[in-house]
């Protein structure tokens, strides 16, 4: 027995089910906005991340998993995907034909060497959005407006989300200041991570979590004091397009986030389950200023967020926000005996091909043991076939649901098995237009490789099960 590696977790069967629902709903809505997928590696050049998430973060400091590969190169598992994606659109020229926002969505697992604990894990998944190229207040207003789509189709009625914003570089400058002089009085007195802050990048010792550090943090001094007029204009036009919009927010002036790259505004999601579990923020993101030029792009702004999706499936776990996500079979064949066993392994491999999912039992077990089996797989029909059936040309059809069976005709059976699924409730998927023998309709059977021998029934259904060349 291996132990699975700390901080890491299995996502199997149901979850996994559960993540790929949350994982389509968001590349859906995604697309809808205009972003296309991005795949990229899981492994970079440290120096990306070094760079990009700063030397200042504590995830650069103490995160990230980073080895020397046998070239000698400095490796790291991504601790994040904005860097990777940024990297891929200026590696790929994405900028070079000057048609903004280059809009980039991904999805998958990211590697931080944090303390496990409820919601925070050593590997995670991250689904998320770059909207590369902009500097208006829109465009971020927009990606605000999609994360938070999002979660409304996801099911979430009072989502939270926290807004602040970073300012620009004059802002920042007299912030900067002010927090030096009022921070130089109190640092001896702060955790050690905040020691290093207050040289390294000092705003992020607003991020503090430890609480004896929080009563003097509570007391600094506001960004709303220090916000040029430019930034204040920005940031008031922000908050009016998301009055505009119904999208409710809270100002979080300690909001600052964990990553050097943000300038402008910062923002996160964050949700309390009815049992009043909160994972943390489920949703992060930001403008970023200079980040496309800082990984060799052109001198550009973006915007972009990340969803947490262990998080995510956890408060819709918590809240039953999840839509049944049936996973049970269509299917299930108990063959009786050598021949209709024979028999089963075409059957079933023409039914997968028409996507009825079917399993078979192919073991001898006694028929409460197959029922047991079906059962467990969630099937919906059992198929029972005996050898003498199997002379007749016939089969046993049963729904496991109301218990009643039929013999009909081998010859009659797709027919059947599209009239149940039609009715089924459950919007079965089966295209009107699909024969047994893996073709989409039974025009495209007339081909070099198959010539179908079987009448089709009158809705192009073809019920054979064998083709000859
Ligand atoms: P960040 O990349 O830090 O801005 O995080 C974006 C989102 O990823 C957060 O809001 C969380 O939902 C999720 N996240 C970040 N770190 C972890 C972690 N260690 N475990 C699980 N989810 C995480």
């Amino acid at each position: 027995m291996f132990n699975i590696v700390k901080g890491t977790h299995d996502v199997i069967k149901e979850e996994a089910k559960k993540y790929s629902y949350i994982e389509e709903a968001l590349a859906n809505f995604a697309t809808i906005y205009g972003y296309k997928e991005f795949r990229t590696p899981i492994i970079e050049n440290s120096e990306l991340f070094t760079r990009s998430v700063g030397n200042s973060s504590d995830i650069v400091r103490k995160e990230m998993y980073t080895f020397e590969d046998k070239g000698g190169r400095s490796i790291t598992l991504r601790p994040e995907m904005t860097a990777g994606t940024i990297r891929s659109m200026v590696n790929e020229k994405l900028f070079a034909i000057q048609d903004y926002p280059v809009k980039a969505f991904y999805c998958g697992p990211n590697f931080r060497y944090e303390r496990p604990q409820q919601g925070r894990y050593r590997q995670f998944n991250q689904f998320g959005v770059e909207c590369a190229g902009v500097t208006t207040v829109e465009r971020d207003v927009e990606v605000i407006a999609l994360a938070y789509s999002m979660l409304q189709f996801l099911g979430f009625e009072d989502v939270k989300l926290s807004i602040n914003t970073l300012g620009d570089e004059e802002t920042r400058t007299n912030y900067k200041n002010a927090l030096k002089e009022y921070f130089s009085k109190h640092v001896d007195n702060m955790c050690s991570d905040c020691k290093e802050r207050f040289n390294l990048n000092i705003m992020r010792i607003l991020d503090c979590k430890v609480e004896s550090d929080r009563k003097i943090i509570d007391k600094a001094p506001k960004i709303s004091s220090y916000l040029s007029t430019n930034a204040k204009e920005k940031f008031d036009k922000t908050l009016n397009y998301l009055k505009d919009l119904d999208i409710p927010y809270v100002i979080d002036e300690e909001l600052v986030r964990g990553l050097d790259y943000y300038t402008g505004i910062v923002f996160e999601f964050h949700y309390t389950s009815k049992n009043g579990n909160n994972y943390g923020a489920i949703c992060a993101g930001g403008h970023y200023g200079h980040l496309i030029s800082e990984i060799g792009g052109p001198d550009l702004e973006g915007v972009g967020f990340a969803f947490g999706i262990e998080r995510l499936a956890k408060v819709m776990e918590d809240d039953g926000l999840f839509p049944d996500l049936d996973d049970g079979i269509d299917l299930f064949i108990m063959p009786i005996g050598e021949k209709a066993r024979n028999f089963s392994v075409s059957l079933a491999y023409n039914l997968r091909n028409l996507f009825f999912s079917t399993e078979i039992c192919y073991e001898d077990k006694s028929f409460s043991q197959m029922f047991k089996k079906a059962e467990r797989r969630n099937a919906k029909l059992a198929l029972i076939i005996g050898e003498n059936e199997l002379e007749k040309k016939e089969v046993t059809l049963k729904d496991l649901n109301t218990k009643e069976q039929e013999t009909i005709k081998i010859d009659d059976l797709l027919k059947v098995l599209y009239k149940y699924f039609e009715q089924d409730e459950h919007n079965h998927e089966h295209s009107e237009h699909e024969c047994c023998c893996g073709h989409h309709s039974h025009q495209d059977c007339d081909n070099d490789d198959h010539e179908c021998h079987h009448e089709h029934d009158e809705s192009d259904h073809c019920c054979c099960h064998k083709h000859e060349k």
